[in-house]
């Protein structure tokens, strides 16, 4: 009957609220055990000049091995990681490694480094990042920190005095996923960022005759033009676009067309190849 029926549904959603609790605390015990039994590693993605097709940088972006489900995306566990207070440890040895394999390269390519806005929000930032490009000897305009609109949910007094004092070490400052966040214009004009980064949602379909997209690539980047920032166009994955961003005006790409995040071991062969000069391979599903 309908009586029993209700509470059936009952039961279902129940028990699926149950496994997803479960779930999600396996995840975080998971998560405190994977820094300490080494099972992150980096990967790093070409940044290519778009005048020259130069690579000029890396993103280093964090994987996780997980011993029993395999690799888990960054997308699934950071924001875990976020919630339960483990994105400091974590985003600490991301710095750390990322500076001290970058410190290998050829002193012109530098590497870009995501910093949680939890992390941001840690007066002890500045002394970490000093530290890690001390240990490392890594040259602090070699280092750049990518922020995303989160970091201003909060904004007070202590993120103008962040801002400052990372600037005052020297780093760069890029302005992640520009576009998705909260749109305010207003913290960039106050923000001392050296770079845009035109979130991949607005690159997707740019091409498309009559796609608004284009349209707003070019506005953002003569925004950043007039506020003298670099502009990276992030998932550029076919050949076809890399004309169209560059006639858009953009700095830099960052895409699969000129490859995926890999381990540091293949980034010296990429750029022992070609001398530091990317090749676009355009992007196969079926790789
Ligand atoms: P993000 O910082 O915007 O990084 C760019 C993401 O786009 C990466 O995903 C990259 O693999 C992906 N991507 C690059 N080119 C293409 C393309 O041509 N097509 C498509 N479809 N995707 C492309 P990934 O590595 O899965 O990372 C996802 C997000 O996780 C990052 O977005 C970043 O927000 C976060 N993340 C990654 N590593 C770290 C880290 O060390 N610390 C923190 N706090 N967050 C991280
Ligand atoms: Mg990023
Ligand atoms: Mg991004
Ligand atoms: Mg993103």
């Amino acid at each position: 009957d309908a009586k029993a029926e209700g509470r059936g549904v009952h039961r279902f959603y129940r028990d699926a609220l149950l496994e997803g609790a479960q779930n999600r605390k396996r995840l975080e015990d998971d998560l405190r055990h994977a820094l300490k039994s080494g099972q992150f590693y980096l990967t790093y993605q070409p940044v290519v000049s778009t005048a020259d097709e130069r690579i000029v940088g890396y993103e280093a972006l964090l994987r996780w091995e997980h011993p029993e489900r395999g690799s888990i995306s960054p997308a699934e566990f950071v924001p875990v990681a976020e919630e339960c207070g483990l994105i400091e440890a974590i985003g600490e040895w991301v710095l750390r490694t990322a500076v001290a394999e970058a410190a290998t390269w050829p002193q012109h390519v530098r590497v870009a480094v995501n910093v949680s806005p939890i992390q941001f929000a840690n007066p002890a930032l500045p002394g970490i990042v000093t530290s890690a490009i001390a240990a490392a000897g890594l040259p602090a305009d070699r280092l750049e920190l990518e922020i995303t609109e989160g970091v201003f949910l909060n904004e007070d007094a202590s993120s103008d005095q962040m801002f400052r004092a990372l600037k005052g070490i020297g780093v760069r400052l890029a302005l992640d996923d520009f576009g998705t966040g909260y749109s305010s214009l207003g913290y960039l004009k106050k923000a001392p960022f050296d770079k845009i980064k035109i979130d991949q949602s607005f690159v997707r379909g740019a091409i498309e005759p009559g796609s608004r997209n284009a349209a707003i690539i070019k506005a953002i980047v003569s925004l950043a033009d007039t506020l003298d920032m670099e502009t990276t166009a992030e998932g550029v994955e076919q050949q076809d676009e890399i004309a169209l961003i560059r006639e858009l005006g953009c700095s830099h790409i960052q895409g699969f067309v000129y490859g995926r995040p890999e381990r540091c071991a293949v980034v010296f062969e990429q750029l022992d190849r070609a001398g530091g000069w990317a090749e676009p391979i355009g992007f196969k599903t079926s790789r």
